[in-house]
C-alpha cells in the first residue's frame, strides 16, 4: 500500500455529489449529526467487541472530538472507536448505497419529517468539496489508512498517519458553507443534535473558575477544561424506579429554561411490541397555546431527530412537552408512509394509552388534587376527547365539570345530580351553563333560586366539547342561560295564561316596538311568564346564537354583524301593569328603564347607553320621572 491507489465511488449516476447538493440543502446542517454519530457508533462497536473479548487492548472511554481549525478551513470530527481497515474503506466509503444514484433519489425526495437519516457520510459533501479519512483498524497489525475525495466520484487510498485505532474525518469546508467554520454555529449544531448522545463528545476546551485551598488561603485559580457537549446518559434512559421528583423537574428546566415547572409527567418505557422510552410532561399552560406546541422532542437511540412529532403523537397531546426516544420509527420516510406505519400506530396508540392511565391513577388517588389543576389540564383533555375516540371513551369517566359555586363532577355525578330538577317534557336533560359568570350574574342567581344548577363553560373548545357530548350521549343537551327565559329554559309544561287582556298586551308591544333596537338585532316576544321571571330579560336562543358564533369563528373577529338577541317582556309581570298605568313620556321612560335594566344585567349597556341610564335613573329616584 506504498503508492497511491485510486478507486471510484460506485455509483451509477456520475453526479451524485450534485443531487446530494441538491436534495438536501434545505438540510445541510445535519452532516455534522450524521458523522457524529457514525464517530458514535464506531466506538459503541468497539465496546461490544471488547465486551464479547474480540478486542483485547485497552479501552479507554470512548471520546468523539470535534476540531475547527478556521485557517485551514476544516472540520474534523474524530473518534478512538473500531476504525477501518483499508478493505473496509473500499468497502463502505467507496460504495455509495448499493442502490444506486436513482433510487437514492426516489427514496429521499419526500423524507420531510426529518434530514434524510442514514444519508450518512456523504451528507459530508453538502458542505466540503474534500474529505479526507484517516483511520486505523483496532485489529492486531492493521496499517493506517488515508482515504480522500474531491466531490467527485474518483476516491484516493494511501498510506495514512493515524497512531491509534480510530477514525478522523477532515472536512475542507466548500467555500458556500462558510458558517460551519463558525464556532458558535458548530457549537449550536452539536447543542442541538448530540446534546444527549451516549459517547462524550468534546468540542474545543472552556474556561472555569475554581477555588482551592482553605479558610484565608483559599484562591481562586482559572483552568481550562474539555468543553463537553452531552449528557451521556440522559434521564430518560434511566430506570422510573431510581428516579426522584425532583430528577424529573430539574430535566425540565434543564430543556426548557424559564418556564414554570411543569404539573406532572409520564415516563414512557416499554421494550416489546417497540422500543419507546421518553417523558412527557404537562406543562403549566399560557394562554399562548399555539406558541406552546413543537415542545416534544424525538429521538432516535439518543440521537436528535426533530421536534415536529405531529404524526407520531396524537395531535393533542402536541402540547405536552418532553422528550421521546425511539428506534423503531422508521425516520427516512414520507409522512403518509408514516401515519400508516404499523408500528407507529402503536406507539401513537401506546402514548394515549399511558397519558390516559396517568390521568385517571391521579384521579383516583388524589381527586381533590385533580380538581386543583383541572383548569390547567382541563384543555388536553377536552381537546383529546373531541379529537380522539379511543381517548374520549378513557377520559369520559374522569373529565370533570365546573359549576358556579367552584364545584367538580364526573359527568355521571352531574347527570345523577341535575337529573331530578332539570329534565324537561321531552326526557331530555338540559345542562345549564354559561360563558361568564360575572356577566350572567343575574340570571344565574335567578336560576339557582329555582333549584337549577349552572355549569361554567368559558373556553372557546367548551362550543366544541359539548357539541361532542351532545352527540355521545343521549337525551342531553346543554343550554346557555340567557338561550330562555328561566320559564322555558327547561320546558316542562304548557305556558301560562295571562293576567292581561288581548288590548292591553296590544299596548304593551306597541310601547316596546318603540324602544327595542331592531337594528341592532334585537326582536320584541311578549310572554306571559310566572312572577318570578323578571319583567323583562334579554335571551339569546341555543341554537342561533351557536350558528353565528361559528360564522363569526370564519369571518374572523372583524366580522361586522351584530348579535341577534331578544327582548321579552314578561307580560304577567307587576311592573307591566304599572307600566299601562302611567301616561305619556313618563310610560315611554318607564319602558325604557326596564329594557336597560335587562341589558344592564346582560352586560349590555355601555357607552352612551350607560351614561343615560344613569342619568335617568337619579331622575327616577328624585322623583321627576
Ligand atoms: P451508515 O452509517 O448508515 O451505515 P454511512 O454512509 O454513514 O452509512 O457509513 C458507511 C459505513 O462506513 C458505516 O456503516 C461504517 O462501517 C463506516 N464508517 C463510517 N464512519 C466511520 C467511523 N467514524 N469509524 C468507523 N467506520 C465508519
Amino acid at each position: 500500500m506504498s503508492k497511491q491507489k485510486k478507486g471510484n465511488i460506485e455509483v451509477q449516476s456520475e453526479n451524485i455529489f450534485d443531487i446530494i447538493k441538491r436534495f438536501l440543502y434545505s438540510d445541510q446542517e445535519i452532516f455534522l449529526r450524521e458523522l457524529v454519530s457514525n464517530a458514535v457508533d464506531a466506538i459503541q462497536k468497539l465496546q461490544t467487541l471488547a465486551r464479547k473479548g474480540e478486542f483485547k487492548g485497552e479501552l479507554e472511554d470512548g471520546l468523539v472530538q470535534i476540531k475547527l481549525d478556521e485557517k485551514a478551513k476544516t472540520l474534523t470530527v474524530s473518534d478512538n472507536g473500531i476504525g477501518m481497515t483499508e478493505d473496509e474503506v473500499r468497502k463502505y466509503l467507496n460504495q455509495i448505497a448499493v442502490s444506486g444514484a436513482k433510487e437514492f433519489v426516489e427514496k429521499y425526495k419526500d423524507s420531510n419529517i426529518i434530514g434524510n437519516f442514514g444519508l450518512g457520510f456523504y451528507s459530508a459533501f453538502m458542505v466540503a468539496d474534500k474529505v479526507e479519512v484517516q483511520t486505523l483498524s483496532y485489529q492486531e497489525g492493521a496499517k493506517p489508512v488515508k482515504w480522500s475525495c474531491e466531490g467527485t466520484p474518483e476516491t484516493t487510498i494511501s498510506k495514512g498517519n493515524r497512531q491509534t485505532h480510530g477514525t478522523d474525518v477532515i472536512l475542507h469546508i466548500s467555500d458556500d458553507a462558510k458558517e460551519f467554520l463558525d464556532k458558535h454555529r458548530i457549537e449550536e449544531l452539536l447543542k442541538k443534535y448530540d446534546r444527549f448522545l451516549p459517547v462524550k463528545i468534546q468540542f474545543g476546551t472552556r474556561t472555569i473558575t475554581e477555588e482551592i485551598g482553605e479558610g484565608d488561603k483559599k484562591e481562586k485559580v482559572t483552568k481550562e477544561v474539555p468543553n463537553i457537549i452531552n449528557e451521556v446518559a440522559p434521564l430518560w434512559m434511566k430506570k422510573p424506579a431510581d428516579l426522584k421528583d425532583e430528577d424529573y423537574i430539574s430535566f425540565y428546566e434543564y430543556l426548557y429554561p424559564m418556564s414554570a415547572p411543569p404539573m406532572f409527567w409520564i415516563h414512557l418505557n416499554i421494550d416489546f411490541p417497540f422500543t419507546l422510552r421518553g417523558i412527557l410532561y404537562f406543562p403549566k399552560l399560557t394562554s399562548q397555546i399555539e406558541l406552546e406546541r413543537n415542545k416534544i422532542q424525538l429521538y432516535a437511540n439518543q440521537v436528535y431527530v426533530t421536534d415536529q412529532v405531529k404524526d407520531i403523537v396524537p395531535e393533542f397531546l402536541t402540547l405536552l412537552h418532553g422528550v421521546i426516544d425511539s428506534p423503531d420509527i422508521p425516520l427516512n420516510v414520507s409522512r403518509s408512509y408514516l401515519q400508516s406505519d404499523s408500528n407507529v400506530r402503536q406507539i401513537t396508540g401506546y402514548i394515549t394509552k399511558k397519558v390516559a392511565e396517568k390521568l385517571k391513577e391521579l384521579f383516583t388517588d388524589d381527586r381533590k388534587k385533580f380538581e386543583k389543576i383541572w383548569d390547567d389540564i382541563s384543555l388536553f383533555i377536552k381537546y383529546g376527547m373531541i379529537t380522539d375516540e379511543k381517548f374520549y371513551k378513557r377520559a369520559r369517566d374522569f373529565f370533570l365539570l365546573k359549576n358556579t359555586e367552584n364545584e367538580y363532577f364526573t359527568l355521571d355525578e352531574y347527570k345523577e345530580k341535575v337529573k331530578a330538577n332539570q329534565t324537561d317534557k321531552n326526557n331530555n336533560l338540559i345542562l345549564l351553563y354559561t360563558n361568564h359568570k360575572d356577566a350572567h350574574a343575574h340570571k344565574v342567581a335567578l336560576a339557582r333560586e329555582r333549584g337549577y344548577d349552572v355549569l361554567i363553560m368559558n373556553h372557546p373548545i367548551d362550543n366544541h366539547l359539548m357539541q361532542h357530548l351532545e352527540m355521545k350521549e343521549e337525551h342531553l343537551r346543554f343550554k346557555r342561560i340567557d338561550a330562555d327565559t328561566l320559564d322555558h329554559l327547561i320546558e316542562k309544561e304548557e305556558s301560562q295564561e295571562s293576567v292581561l287582556s288581548e288590548k292591553e298586551q296590544k299596548r304593551v308591544e306597541e310601547i316596546f316596538k318603540e324602544i327595542v333596537d331592531e337594528s341592532k338585532g334585537g326582536s320584541l316576544i311578549l310572554k306571559a311568564g310566572s312572577a318570578k321571571e323578571p319583567p323583562v330579560s334579554i335571551t339569546r336562543p341555543e341554537a342561533l346564537r351557536r350558528w353565528q358564533e361559528m360564522q363569526m369563528l370564519q369571518k374572523g373577529p372583524d366580522g361586522t354583524d351584530f348579535e341577534v338577541y331578544n327582548v321579552v317582556v314578561n307580560t304577567n309581570h307587576p311592573l307591566i301593569a304599572k307600566l299601562l298605568k302611567k301616561r305619556g313620556d313618563n310610560r315611554q321612560a318607564f319602558a325604557k328603564y326596564l329594557l336597560d335594566l335587562a341589558l344592564l344585567s346582560h352586560g349590555m349597556l355601555k357607552g352612551d347607553a350607560m351614561t343615560a341610564f344613569v342619568n335617568n335613573s337619579f331622575a327616577f329616584l328624585s322623583g321627576e320621572k
